[in-house]
């Protein structure tokens, strides 16, 4: 028969699934002999058939009633016994900590009989009424379902009619007044009496504590840390020991070490004759716990060699509860400690350096995310106000400029010295300079992968978008939040893309000594050293290559310094923007295939000094540039503007400017009502005429070039959105031929590998076939993830993601962590075939997931030989791959 209940002796800190993460480490404290007050846990378990079933487990009465008698004996006092009563706490206890979510019930055992037991041998009349108190409000609110203003009201009531102005002036004999008053407020309010028998109070907390599991707020935070939802908590229940018994009684929490900067040291606070919900809750000042060793040198000193303990057993930061029950300490609670970024790169180098843990270890304990939040500025959260508004946090920094609302004032204020913060409803390529001029971008519609995200990460640069509350006005050049607070252009304002909050004016900021390191290879003492050697460790255990996705030389440049080991994905059509797009647009409205030519032939050298720059930078290394991807009307002026010109000039009586009627001509031919399953990708290439031609010749071109300049050039050329292996074969042909005809008139053989990308689920099931003509893959898993769920990567996120967040349809939108059931495994099936067809088939990623953590690991368990991510994300990519390989 399954098991319900586990004395603290039984447990282990391994049993956490079973035990809950606080019963678990109650247990591992008790077996390490540090001072526990005694008490048993109900497992998960437990929880898991309650919340099932909507009964209390079979069996389960019984045991509970059963370790409460050995406890009994142990104290040699019995729950509530009238003359001098054992006591105990019931309290939650999740798998993972959920920090003041669950419910706590103190004080259990005490009725009308042994509160003058307990007021007797502790010989503390207020005390014991107090505490009284206390348990008949956390029972009728937790476990009664009485609302706890009610509760409060009443408190309010009394100390008014006894003109005192805190609880501390309330005396025994109040107290015991407001005990008949609680109680009679649940009679009222539920038509119950508060139990008197301890033995059912006990047995009504410990339901009451699984029921909290699917609390509101539990729920909201499960959602947010991504806790599962079917884990169900523990209950804890154990014996009473009291901090608020005078002066030489105490409650405090601590840390081994510093949990904000990782400084070794004993950390914490104590609040002097108090319990400790009232140190978690903050009611009181808190004092350093520097003040318990002046006070009590003896509890102090026992405090740190018990800390010390447990930070040599858990081989890492521990906090603690503890309570000074007349001088004596008690440990109620330890755990492996919450810390900052810069504390767990601090902390983890440190156990290294102390022999405590391996480097493996060291590097198991430092993440991504924390990294990314090293490398930008941040900030100083301790000084900022109320938000503004707040989006989705796209790509992150904190950045402080002036709004503006169009891309030309941004570079009109920017080259003038200002610093500005572009605010768009979205933004599209046309925005792109002032994207560059900006600090940050604020979009008010937009997910993730919108344009402003998108671009906004792979420049490094702040990006809150998304932020549906905020009406941009643009025409009018300001936008209001929702409380009808008016920002008018040139106010300045502050944009976190940590958390997406928006502030107003200029919130104070913290540079990042992580990225000058990385920008520059300087190494300096702390948090710098730190981080240097987790990505040594990183770099030296892990399998995957870290690629950047780069457009320019100068993204390429940073990309090499941040340790890229090539280009992944280079966006040819990030190059036709700009003052090119006229060439672009010259080149879809030819008439023939000379004006055609003679337009792609204006196009053919600019690339090829692209080409050019980003094969010097990245000297030596692969460059995979991918041909042009996007539907041709992008490059075409927005239809609604043109026809709007055109109706104008006919209503004013003028004759319309015939390139405006001819460009509107086209816009119309070309629309689509869905353009990213359109013409575009590998379509584009078979239907116009000419312009895969003109991008494989600049970049055999580049490659001759960069040869004849004694460089290494590596370029690869990358097909994107096959579907069928006969479009590659095609394509691949005419790439051969060009590849062929630039060799012959150079002289100089030109071998760039041709290979796919594959983000469409037909490819990814057709792997085995592609593969014949690719030799290559990399997978785009933005189109991925769109195809395969039939979700718009540009709509779909800012629209009802937050529902299905809510409802808890994933946990996190598949565009920014890999959906490994799905997508994933589209990815698995597409590896396997292809590297059956082909052994020695290269494989990355260069979607978005490329440099998220967990997409990471994924792509590394799935067997690719590399990811791809934007030049600021590769640090993250290489320490998280060094993790994967762990
Ligand atoms: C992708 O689809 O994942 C990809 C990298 O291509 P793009 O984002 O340019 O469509
Ligand atoms: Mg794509």
């Amino acid at each position: 028969m399954d098991r319900f209940v586990y004395a603290f002796t039984e447990g282990g800190r391994d049993m956490a699934a079973l035990l809950g993460g606080k019963g678990a480490n109650l247990a591992e404290m008790t077996l390490l002999g540090l001072p526990v007050p005694p008490g048993f846990t109900v497992t998960t378990e437990a929880c898991r058939v309650f919340l099932d079933t909507g009964a209390e487990p079979d069996g389960l009465a019984r045991e509970i009633s059963d370790h409460l008698t050995a406890l009994e004996q142990t104290a040699g006092r019995r729950l509530g016994q009238p003359d001098d009563p054992l006591l105990l706490s019931v309290r939650s206890g999740a798998r993972f900590s959920m920090p003041g979510m669950m419910e706590t019930i103190l004080d259990i055992g005490l009725n009308d009989a042994s509160v003058l037991g307990l007021a007797k041998s502790s010989g503390n009349e207020r005390f014991a009424w107090d505490s009284y108190r206390r348990l008949v409000q956390m029972f009728g609110s937790t476990v009664m379902g009485v609302d706890t203003a009610r509760f409060e009201h009443v408190m309010g009531d009394i100390k008014r009619a006894r003109g005192a102005a805190s609880d501390l002036d309330l005396d025994a004999a109040d107290l015991a007044g407001l005990v008949e008053a609680y109680k009679e407020l649940i009679r009222q309010e539920t038509g119950d009496d508060f139990p008197q028998s301890p033995a059912e109070q006990l047995r009504r907390a410990v339901l009451a504590v699984f029921e909290s599991w699917n609390g509101e707020r539990a729920r909201l935070y499960r959602r947010r840390e991504h806790i599962p939802e079917d884990l169900g908590t523990a209950v804890n229940v154990q014996t009473m020991v009291f901090g608020n018994l005078g002066p030489d009684s105490g409650s405090g929490v601590a840390f081994t070490r510093d949990p904000a900067t990782g400084q070794p040291g004993l950390y914490g606070d104590y609040l002097p004759n108090a319990q400790g919900e009232d140190v978690v809750a903050g009611i009181r000042n808190t004092v350093p716990i520097r003040e318990l060793e002046e006070r009590y040198p003896t509890s102090y000193a026992q405090l740190r060699d018990h800390m010390r303990t447990l930070e040599t057993h858990y081989r890492d930061l521990c906090d603690i509860e503890f309570t000074v029950e007349h001088g004596r300490l008690w440990m109620l609670q330890t755990r492996v400690g919450k810390r900052a970024a810069e504390a767990a790169f601090a902390i983890a180098a440190e156990l290294v350096d102390e022999g405590l843990i391996s480097p493996d270890e060291g590097l198991a304990r430092v993440s991504g995310d924390g990294l990314a939040r090293l490398m930008f500025p941040r900030f100083d959260t301790s000084a900022v106000g109320d938000a503004l508004a707040h989006g989705l946090p796209a790509s992150p920094g904190a950045a402080v400029g002036a709004a503006v609302f169009d891309s030309a004032e941004a570079v009109r204020r920017a080259a003038a010295g200002e610093k500005v913060v572009l605010v768009r409803q979205e933004t599209t390529p046309d925005d792109l300079p002032g994207m560059i001029a900006a600090q940050a971008v604020l979009t008010s519609r937009g997910g993730k992968t919108s344009h402003a995200a998108v671009v906004a990460r792979g420049m490094g640069k702040v990006c809150v978008c998304g932020a549906e509350e905020l009406l941009v006005d643009t025409e009018a050049r300001r936008f209001t939040t929702r409380d009808g607070t008016v920002v008018e252009e040139g106010t300045v304002v502050s944009a976190d893309g940590f958390d997406g909050s928006v502030y107003l004016g200029a919130a104070p900021l913290v540079d990042s000594t992580v990225m000058r390191y990385f920008e520059t290879g300087e190494r300096s003492a702390g948090l710098v050293e730190s981080v240097a050697r987790a990505m040594e460790r990183a770099d030296g255990v892990r399998r995957l290559e870290v690629r950047a996705n780069a457009d320019t030389p100068e993204d390429a440049a940073l990309a090499r310094r941040f340790g890229a080991q090539g280009v992944g994905l280079c966006r040819t059509e990030h190059m036709f923007l700009g003052e090119r797009r006229k060439l672009v647009e010259a080149m879809i409205l030819a008439r023939n295939d000379t004006e055609r030519e003679e337009a792609l032939n204006a196009l053919l050298p600019l690339q090829r000094q692209d080409f050019v720059g980003i094969l010097e930078a990245m000297d030596g290394l692969p460059v995979t540039v991918r041909l042009i991807d996007p539907p041709l009307h992008e490059f075409l002026p927005d239809r609604t503007d043109l026809a709007v010109r055109i109706a104008t000039a006919e209503a004013r009586g003028d004759v319309p400017d015939p390139h405006d009627t001819e460009l509107l001509e086209a816009v119309n031919r070309m629309h689509e009502e869905n353009p990213m399953l359109g013409l575009r990708g590998v379509r584009l290439g078979l239907v116009v005429p000419g312009l895969v031609a003109m991008q494989v010749r600049a970049i055999a071109e580049a490659v001759v070039e960069r040869t004849r300049a004694g460089g290494f050039p590596e370029a690869e050329i990358m097909v994107p959105l096959v579907g069928a292996v006969e479009e590659l074969r095609i394509e691949r042909e005419e790439v051969e031929r060009v590849l062929a005809e630039v060799s012959a008139e150079s002289g100089i053989p030109v071998h760039c590998p041709v290979g796919t990308m594959i983000e469409l689920p037909r490819a990814a099931l057709t792997a085995g076939r592609i593969a014949e003509e690719a030799e290559f893959f990399s997978f785009g898993t933005n189109d991925l993830t769109q195809t395969t769920w039939g979700f718009s990567r540009d709509d779909v996120e800012a629209a009802f993601f937050s529902a299905y967040l809510d409802k808890g349809i994933f946990a996190t939108s598949p565009f920014e962590a890999i959906d490994r059931a799905g997508v994933g495994r589209l990815v698995q099936i597409a590896v396997a075939e292809g590297r059956a067809a082909r052994p020695e088939l290269k494989i990355g990623v260069c979607g978005e997931h490329g440099g998220d953590p967990d997409s990471v690991h994924f792509f590394h368990a799935a067997g690719l030989d590399y990811v791809s991510c934007s030049p600021f994300r590769v640090p993250v990519a290489r320490l998280e791959a060094g993790r994967a390989a762990l």
